[in-house]
């Protein structure tokens, strides 16, 4: 057995909440599923920082923002650097990038370290979409999940069958404004989805950071993302349900779109007999609120939003079935790609090789805390700056209240604020006791442990 293929299957804003195999009450996912069911699923998978873009550069790199440069939307990532993608063309893999990138594009910003790209501009469009390869912009005609599968197969179809590949297939979908296509255009309609138990959330003793943001369901929802106009007279709780049903069902049914496509991709492996020889991963470039705080957007270091979807197979070494509760981070999984290819970990990498964890074990001395950072300072959302550190039962936040010079963020201070969630005792982060006299002893070890790890991943300047 030599090298397995990648195959790397990465959504856009797709929470873990919208995955039958996370529990999901709302929608299932049979051929997401597939992969959970036939290999593992990690419940503690973080990103370093809740927004599309860094995420992206985070996961190529294998570095935090502040390392690889890439900490806001507005910054873009520079292809003469160094990335995972380039490590594995340069040692054999046949590599393609195919959908949304959202790290720039032309000159230096075109992706690199790809035999094959076609990417979609900026956000690119659900409908009819032009993407971009190295000959230029080409408007395809259809829905955009479609598509980007139909290249990716085309391309898997086209490969080097001796040598192993490495495919990027990065959908644009369920990204605002969630537009769905022809076939999922009227699932759910007969019926209402469930709101989440926070639903209503008041705000009360949390941080004037959750209270002033731009997210909210009932207040911040445009006409672009709810599409059509309210039934007249609506107003109060019965409008905000009835935008919430608006917003959750066409974000579902871009979500079941996806499921459609990754099973085509997966059938594709099962019919040319790939199923063994590849590592499929399905996850998304951050997690997102369904209603839960009232909010949909993400940036926040709240759970929902934290958290990343992540389902891995690859029957050689996992077992099916299974599950994992290690703290996995989005800048693990370069070095996991390097691993798989038998190749070095470069030395200015910061994450670990999630492949021992895949094979059941938990390798002696790792992570129990993760560091986050999100640094776009009342941009959008009005989502205040801030870091923070979770540990498997605690949260500590910091919302340092300045922009401080980070490319796209709002220069208006804010008076800094703190927020503690004991995740055992408040799983649904409703109560922040961080003056509560009890928790003094954990604040002191976190913050303790907060700063070990700034200055451990480098961003304590
Ligand atoms: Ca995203």
């Amino acid at each position: 057995m030599g090298r397995p293929n990648i195959l790397f299957i990465m959504s856009d804003d797709h929470a873990a909440q919208a995955m039958s195999c996370y529990g999901s009450r709302i929608n299932e996912t049979p051929n997401i599923d597939r992969i959970a069911q036939d290999g593992m699923i990690f419940h503690n998978c973080f990103c370093t920082n809740s927004i599309c873009t860094p995420s992206r550069a985070n996961i190529l790199t294998g570095q935090y923002s502040h390392r690889n440069g890439v900490k806001t939307l507005a910054d873009k990532f520079d292809g003469r650097n160094p990335h995972v993608a380039k490590m594995l063309q340069l040692d054999g893999y046949q590599t393609a990038m195919i959908g949304k990138w959202h790290l720039g594009h032309g000159g230096v910003y075109d992706p690199t370290g790809f035999d094959y790209w076609n990417v979609l501009p900026g956000q690119g469009l659900y409908h009819n979409p032009e993407l971009i390869d190295k000959d230029g912009p080409k408007v395809y005609d259809g829905y955009v999940t479609d598509i980007i599968t139909d290249l990716s197969l085309a391309w898997l179809k086209d490969r080097d069958a001796d040598r192993p590949f490495f495919l990027m297939c990065h959908h644009k979908a369920p990204h605002r404004p969630w537009d769905p296509d022809e076939k999922h255009m009227h699932l759910y309609e007969d019926l209402d989805i469930p709101e989440p138990e926070t639903f209503n959330d008041d705000y009360a003793n949390r941080s004037n950071a959750a209270k002033e943001a731009k997210m909210r369901i009932d207040r911040d929802l445009n006409a672009r993302d709810l599409k059509i106009e309210p039934p007249e007279g609506l107003t109060g709780q019965a409008l905000k349900k009835w935008k919430y049903q608006r917003y959750i069902k066409d974000y579902l049914r871009c979500v079941a779109s996806i499921d459609d496509n990754v099973g085509r991709l997966l059938d594709y492996l099962d019919e040319e007999g790939l199923t063994d020889d590849t590592l499929v991963i399905y996850t998304s470039d951050q997690g997102f609120f369904l209603g839960e705080h009232g909010w949909y957007d993400k940036r926040f270091m709240y759970e929902e939003s934290l958290r990343m979807p992540f389902a891995v197979r690859y029957p050689r070494e996992i077992q099916p079935g299974s599950s994992c509760d290690a703290i996995a981070l989005n800048v693990d999984f370069a070095e996991t790609f390097l691993d798989y290819a038998g190749l070095p970990i470069p030395g200015d990498m910061q994450g670990n090789s999630l492949r021992p964890l895949f094979n059941g074990e938990t390798p002696e001395g790792w992570q129990t805390s993760l560091y986050y950072r999100y640094w776009m300072h009342l941009a959008h959302h009005y989502v205040c700056a801030h870091y923070g550190v979770r540990t498997h039962r605690y949260k500590l936040i910091y919302y340092y209240g300045e922009a401080l010079g980070a490319t796209g963020s709002v220069d208006e201070p804010k008076t800094p604020e703190w927020e503690l969630f004991d995740l055992q005792s408040d799983p649904l982060e409703m109560k922040n006791v961080y003056d509560e006299p009890a928790y003094a002893d954990v604040v002191k070890t976190l913050k303790e442990e907060l700063y070990r790890l700034k200055k451990e991943v480098g961003d304590d300047e």
